[in-house]
């Protein structure tokens, strides 16, 4: 009985939409999980990058220095430009570092909307399974009650046992063999 019931049927088939509306979110949050991974390892190499820079630096004003004292200026411009020319490398890099904290940003809303999706569908997907268990106890006892109305009785003549429903407009007395006369 509870093979055919529509009411069934329809909730089973919004689980399984429900299911597949999770499956489709979580995969959509692994996706947008696995580019934050990858912008992170990014910045990371532009940090290290940056530190790398951040030394060199300091080498070359260091060496403008040591000239400077030795009255080297020849050698003293070469390491200022050498120090100039990383700190345009240093601003390049800062720019990039920028540029991958605001993709992470943008990012944000994709995940905030897939999370919605999922957290919405396992709502679905618990209202149905919560509908489906209350329909399936209701069918068991609506099958208890229809059972509950087939009821036994012995035959007025030969005392066999004549099954009939309540329900029934007539109730037979008899059994069908001795209704037909086919026994003695
Ligand atoms: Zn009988």
């Amino acid at each position: 009985m509870s093979g055919n019931d529509h009411e069934l049927e329809r909730l089973k088939s919004e689980m399984d939409a429900a299911q597949r509306e999770i499956d489709t979110a979580k995969s959509r949050m692994d996706s947008i999980g696995a580019r934050r991974e990858g912008i992170r390892r990014e910045i990371e190499s532009v940090n290290y990058r940056i530190a790398d820079l951040k030394r060199h630096i300091d080498e070359e004003y260091r060496a403008v220095k040591v000239c400077y004292e030795a009255r080297d200026k020849l050698h003293a411009e070469n390491h200022k430009y050498n120090a100039q020319s990383y700190r345009d490398a240093l601003q390049r890099e800062y720019e990039i570092k920028k540029s991958l904290y605001e993709k992470l940003d943008m990012l944000k809303p994709e995940f905030e909307s897939a999370l919605a999706s999922l957290r919405s569908a396992k709502g679905r997907k618990q209202r149905a399974i919560e509908a489906f268990k209350a329909r399936l106890q209701i069918l068991k006892q609506q099958n208890e009650m229809e059972r509950a109305k087939w009821k036994e009785k012995p035959c007025r003549i030969c005392g066999a046992v004549i099954r009939y429903h309540v329900d029934w407009a007539h109730i037979p007395s008899v059994c069908k063999a001795c209704k037909s006369g086919s026994r003695h």
